[in-house]
């Protein structure tokens, strides 16, 4: 017989048992964002290839080996995205959303790698992200960095690190990247493959490694920060002046980099030690030249994207997650009668009692076994309709998750009864 077909390597269902913490993220996640005046943002999953081609860079892990790339019927050579930015920002030339305007902006999705699947590391996974578009900062890098802030008190979650850099100016930038050329050529058989490679494609990049062997030359490299010019150093002194008059911890982190010119100024990373090697949840920084790289107005720009299964890995990991029921009562029905009528009183009681999450049971079934049912669902309830309590109007309510005598209530009043306990 044929092998079952499977799902593909790296990319995971969210499962039903699953899905209410995703939810309670998702919920969490947006009153945080609205109550910033973030809107939503939805963009196709597949792009025109050029547009990362264009935007990430050619010289990146991403366009280098990670893009799902293909071809469609009619020869267009086409991307699932591999991140939302580029979208954003294709999007918001194409519809005019920057033309003397400021935009803030928030998104949420599935994004595709080709990358080695491990924890935390998945072909599918799923990025939140928020961007606001014509503004220099530094007041609005600080309230990108406090709405992060606000995700993790949102969802309970402690321990977090806030690292932030600063990348200059594209300028500033050249100028620093030949003294870190200089003294990484002069410590080249300390350098391992990729970082050989990186040192002539992308060397700000040979920074970002996450080989432990190359970590003693990459903290003795020269760092950025002495290569700053007044503008720049001021605009980073007052991130920092705004982070701790908002009373944000923070560490400086000189290696934090990232590889391409359109990039500039501040960077930062929230990042965890509970997850092992893929500990940053949540990556940000400034990229004020690439609206102009896609061939939009110049637009400084800011923005961040979480990995939204390390958080929920993290949230997890935490120990004290919310309670997460999902169904509120159960509905166990005994005899022909009760089993024909009760999805009409279901859906009645649906309507009546607003949020009212009841399941009612279908296919019969000896008492014991529709109580483990009702058991499993996780109700705090179970409704119990049999013949007799159907001709006296009543019906019996078991608390299943509380100490608590079993009751009955009137048929006619039960609706006002469960809105008085849920
Ligand atoms: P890394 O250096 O770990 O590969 P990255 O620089 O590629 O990270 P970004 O492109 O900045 O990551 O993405 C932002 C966030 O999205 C990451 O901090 C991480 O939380 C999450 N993320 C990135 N790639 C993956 C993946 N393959 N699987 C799950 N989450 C991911
Ligand atoms: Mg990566």
């Amino acid at each position: 017989m044929a092998k079952n077909i499977q799902a593909i390597r790296g990319m995971h269902d969210i499962l039903p048992d699953q899905s209410p913490l995703w939810h309670f993220l998702e919920r969490q996640i947006k009153t945080v964002v609205e109550s910033y005046g973030y809107s939503e943002l939805r963009t196709p999953v597949v792009e025109m290839t050029d547009l990362f081609k264009r935007s990430i860079g050619e010289v990146t892990d991403i366009v280098e080996k990670e893009m799902y790339t293909f071809e469609d019927r009619n020869g267009d050579s086409l991307t699932l995205r591999p991140e939302c930015t580029a979208s954003c920002v294709r999007a918001g030339i194409e519809n005019g959303l920057f033309h003397n305007q400021v935009q803030r902006i928030w998104y949420y999705g599935p994004m595709f790698r080709h990358e080695r699947p491990q924890k935390g590391r998945y072909r599918q996974f799923y990025q939140i992200g928020a961007e606001a578009y014509g503004l220099p900062g530094p007041d609005i890098d600080i309230e990108i960095i406090l709405l992060t802030q606000r995700f993790w008190e949102a969802l309970g979650l402690e321990g977090l690190e806030l690292q932030i850099n600063t990348l200059g100016t594209p300028e500033e930038r050249s100028i620093y990247r030949e003294q870190l050329v200089a003294y990484l050529s002069a410590h080249s058989d300390q350098l391992d493959e990729d970082s050989q490679r990186r040192l002539i494609s992308n060397p700000l990049r040979v920074l970002d490694s996450k080989n432990p062997a190359m970590r003693s030359l990459i903290e003795q490299a020269p760092s950025l920060m002495e290569y700053l010019g007044d503008e720049s150093r001021a605009h980073f002194d007052q991130l920092c002046a705004g982070l701790e008059a908002a009373g944000v911890s923070y560490v400086i982190n000189t290696r934090l980099v990232r590889g391409l010119d359109y990039y500039a100024r501040t960077v930062f990373e929230w990042v965890t030690d509970k997850l092992g090697a893929q500990g940053t949840v949540c990556a940000g920084g400034r990229y004020d030249g690439l609206v102009e790289q896609l061939g939009g107005k110049p637009t400084p720009a800011i923005g961040f994207a979480m990995g939204v299964e390390r958080l929920i890995a993290l949230l997890e990991e935490s120990g004290h997650l919310p309670e997460l029921g999902t169904v509120d009562a159960y509905l166990v029905l005994m005899g022909d009668t009760p089993q024909q009528q009760g999805v009409v009183l279901a859906d009645k009681l649906r309507r009546e009692v607003p949020g009212l999450r009841l399941v009612a049971h279908c296919g019969g079934g000896s008492f014991k076994s529709q109580f483990k049912k009702a058991d499993r669902s996780g109700a705090r309830i179970a409704l119990v309709l049999g013949e007799d309590e159907l001709a006296q109007g009543v019906i019996g309510i078991k608390f299943l998750r509380e100490e608590a005598e079993q009751v009955q209530v009137s048929l006619d009043g039960l609706a006002g009864y469960l809105k008085g306990i849920l």
